[in-house]
Parts: C-alpha cells; sequence; structure tokens
C-alpha cells in the first residue's frame, strides 16, 4: 500500500493525458463541419457600406443618403437608406411610382444585402443586366423613386461576423419581422424563442420604428422585404393562410408568376407566407405595410436557400458558397427587381383605377402613428402599453369618429325638421 501512494498520481495523470489525447485527436466526431463566411466572395459589412457610400459619392444626380438613428434602454440602432431617383431634383415629386426595398432584416442572411449593392449598382450603371440597353432602362427608370435600405439589421449582422453564424435576430434578441404590430405576440405551438423573439411589445425595437416611420412618410407602392433561407415569392398573409380577398390579391399573384417564370425558373414557391411556408408568422413587417400601412403591392422574397445543409451550417443554409452559385443569385434577383421597377407600376394602375379599400383612414393611422411615435422617445418604457394598445385606440377613435357623425346627422335632420315643420303646422287649418 505504502509503494502505491506515490504511484497512484502518476498513473492517474498518465490516463487523464491519454484522454485529452484522444478527445482532441476525434474533434466532435458527430458534429457536421460549419461552413465560415467566405469573404473572398462576400462583402464585411463595413465594406459594403463602405462600396455604397462610394456609389452615392460618385453619382449624387442619382442617388442620395441618409442614416437614421433611434434607440431605447440602452439600445441603439441606425440604419442607412439610400434613395435612387434618376433627376435627383426631382425627388420630393409625388406623381412618381414609390418602390421600398429592405435587405438585411435577418443578421445571417448576408447574400441579401449583396443584391442590394448589385440593384445600386445597376441603377448608378457602374454594372449593367445582360440584354438590357440603357435607353429602355432609363425610359421606365425615369417615373420611378426607389428607396433602398441594404442593411436592415446592422447591429445582428455584426454578431453574425463574429461568429455567431446562427443569429438572425437584432442586437438584443428580437427578431425584427415579429416585432410589427398586426398579430403582434401570438405563439405557435412550435414557437422557438431562438428563432422568434418577438420583443416586448409591438415596435419595441429601434429597427422596426425606424422601418415604419420610413414606410409612413416614403408611402411606397411596392413594398419587398428580402430573405433567404429558401426560395419563395410571398404575398400576405404571413399571420393565416389565406391571401386578401380581391383585385389587389389577384394583381400581387399575377406579378409573382411573371418573376417566377422570368427570373426563377418557376422553382420559387408562390402564394401567402402563412399558407405556403407551412407555419404561421406573426408581427411580420410585410402584413403590416398592406393592412396598415396599406401598402398596395408589399411581398417578402426569399431568394435563396440550401435544403440539404444541416440545420446548424447556417451560413450555407442561407447563402451561396460557390462564386458561380453566387453570382447567378445576384444576376437572377437583380433582374427580378428590375422586373419589378419596369412593370409594377402598370400592376399597381389597375389596382388603383378599381380598388375600393377605403383610403381617408390613413390619414388618422399616420396621424396617430406619429402621436405615439413621438412620445416614445420621450416617456421610453411607457411607450409599449401605447404600442401595444395602438390598435384597439385606433379601433376606438374610429368608433368614436363614427358615433360622432351619426350623432351630428341625427342633430342637424331634428333641427332641420323643426325648422321646416314650424311653418306648416300653422299653416294647415284646423
Ligand atoms: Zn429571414
Amino acid at each position: 500500500m505504502a509503494r502505491r501512494l506515490p504511484l497512484a498520481p502518476s498513473a492517474l495523470l498518465l490516463l487523464l493525458l491519454a484522454c485529452l489525447l484522444v478527445a482532441h485527436g476525434e474533434p466532435n466526431r458527430g458534429a457536421p463541419r460549419l461552413t465560415p463566411i467566405d469573404l473572398d466572395l462576400y462583402h464585411s459589412s463595413a465594406h459594403l457600406m463602405e462600396e455604397i457610400k462610394g456609389l452615392v459619392h460618385r453619382h449624387p444626380d442619382k442617388l442620395l443618403m441618409n442614416n437614421i438613428r433611434s434607440g431605447n434602454r440602452g439600445y441603439r440602432a441606425e440604419l442607412a437608406v439610400v434613395t435612387y431617383c434618376r433627376n435627383i431634383k426631382e425627388i420630393k415629386d409625388n406623381s412618381k411610382f414609390r418602390i421600398l426595398l429592405s435587405f438585411g432584416q435577418h443578421g445571417r442572411e448576408l447574400i441579401t444585402s449583396e443584391v442590394a449593392l448589385r440593384i445600386l449598382s445597376i441603377l448608378t450603371e457602374e454594372q449593367f443586366l445582360p440584354n438590357v440597353d440603357s435607353v429602355s432602362l432609363n425610359s421606365f427608370l425615369d417615373k420611378l423613386i426607389i428607396k433602398v435600405v441594404p442593411m436592415e439589421n446592422v447591429n445582428g449582422r455584426r454578431l453574425v461576423e463574429a461568429g455567431d453564424l446562427c443569429e438572425r435576430r437584432n442586437g438584443r434578441g428580437v427578431d425584427l419581422n415579429r416585432n410589427w404590430s398586426v398579430d403582434w405576440g401570438k405563439k405557435e405551438k412550435d414557437y422557438d424563442p431562438y428563432e422568434e423573439n418577438p420583443g416586448t411589445g409591438p415596435f419595441s425595437e429601434p429597427e422596426s420604428q425606424i422601418m415604419r416611420k420610413l414606410a409612413t412618410s416614403f408611402n411606397p407602392h411596392i413594398w419587398v422585404n428580402v430573405h433567404s433561407g429558401m426560395e419563395a415569392l410571398f404575398m400576405p398573409y404571413d399571420h393565416k393562410n389565406t391571401t386578401p380577398l380581391g383585385l389587389p390579391s389577384t394583381r400581387m399573384t399575377l406579378l409573382l408568376k411573371e418573376l417566377n417564370v422570368l427570373h426563377c425558373q418557376n422553382r420559387c414557391m408562390i402564394g401567402s407566407g402563412g399558407g405556403s411556408v407551412g407555419y404561421l408568422a406573426h408581427g411580420t413587417a410585410t402584413d403590416y405595410m398592406y393592412d396598415i400601412a396599406r401598402v398596395p403591392m408589399a411581398f417578402t422574397f426569399e431568394i435563396y436557400g440550401d435544403g440539404a445543409a444541416s440545420p446548424k451550417d447556417c451560413f450555407k443554409m442561407f447563402n451561396p458558397t460557390d462564386v458561380s452559385t453566387y453570382n447567378r443569385v445576384l444576376s437572377d434577383w437583380s433582374a427580378a427587381f428590375f422586373t419589378i421597377f419596369k412593370n409594377g407600376p402598370r400592376y399597381v394602375d389597375e389596382i388603383h383605377m378599381r380598388d375600393s379599400r377605403p383610403s381617408s383612414w390613413e390619414s388618422i393611422d399616420e396621424y396617430l402613428d406619429g402621436y405615439l411615435m413621438d412620445r416614445s422617445s420621450r416617456y421610453g418604457k411607457k411607450v409599449e402599453v401605447l404600442d401595444f394598445g395602438m390598435q384597439e385606440i385606433r379601433t376606438y377613435f374610429r368608433l368614436f369618429l363614427l358615433s360622432f357623425v351619426l350623432l351630428m346627422f341625427m342633430f342637424c335632420s331634428r333641427i332641420s325638421k323643426s325648422k321646416f315643420s314650424r311653418p306648416v303646422v300653422p299653416s294647415m287649418p284646423g
């Protein structure tokens, strides 16, 4: 026993060393190899924004860039918004057709922001679409104002670049595509907080507040929220498995079918987000744009997905990893957006000519949105309560207006009755 004692620690040490060597020699045998971001193909977020700044600097006659900041509870966000107008002096021309595009709402979907850069490069004629001459391009670009948000979720994207390749949420863990007010906060049975955390209330996140303000002030005819993870062209609704009724829905479907044939080789899934993707999504930007902001055509595009990739291998699942697929996605989808630029106004014109959706409420909505949003910066947390009840407030306000009008009507008709009935009575001979 006495000799054993000095031997025991050395034997244990040897065993431990052997275990360490074995463990080191077989790193995570079962785990898949995760694909890193390929910086030969992809821009870093900083480099991408530098490229865009360069475009704006070289083409001040066509592009304008604004940085919009917002923040609450110690969290800040800043979004760059690039506005294209073929003659920038006409930027305030309300007769122009307005298109709002957002890219990179989810941090891990890097390819979408690459498409944004490509579109801006083509708009400024630094790059070209195959088989499209600049004369025909300019004939329809003349009529447009296009606002591009190249990277909606800058803070989330930074987390991805720091190594958290599966992060889709913003810098404090909220999914920006669940933070809008239509059907906000409803959780499905398969709800996964890592993926879909909707925030503490509708528009609790500075990024969503900035986007809502942008949509309200710009009042676009077309909205496209660009994502990756699959190939699909979605229209409302995301929170239910139906599309809206009537002509707007028909026109949206027709435009999506055209895009599918021309630019997706008919591979893209088409339909309502909620009906096609296999799960319902509550509090999405596109449902808000269609239902509340009254954008006549509101879409979510999913531009690429590798269904065969391991779910943990997020860079591969959401982004092309070889040069030919990367180039194919960029050229197919930038061409798809130019088809929208060319044909979108025609589709929306047809809706406007026959759409009977009331528009008079828009100004009330805008007023309430603006009122509650201004309060938000001043009163911080109180606003979440206001935001949460925004739709209810709006409904009560409408009911109040309606009853006020009815009362006024009854009041006036009573006055006019008594006014006109008085002389009648004495004139009637007993
Ligand atoms: Zn996404």
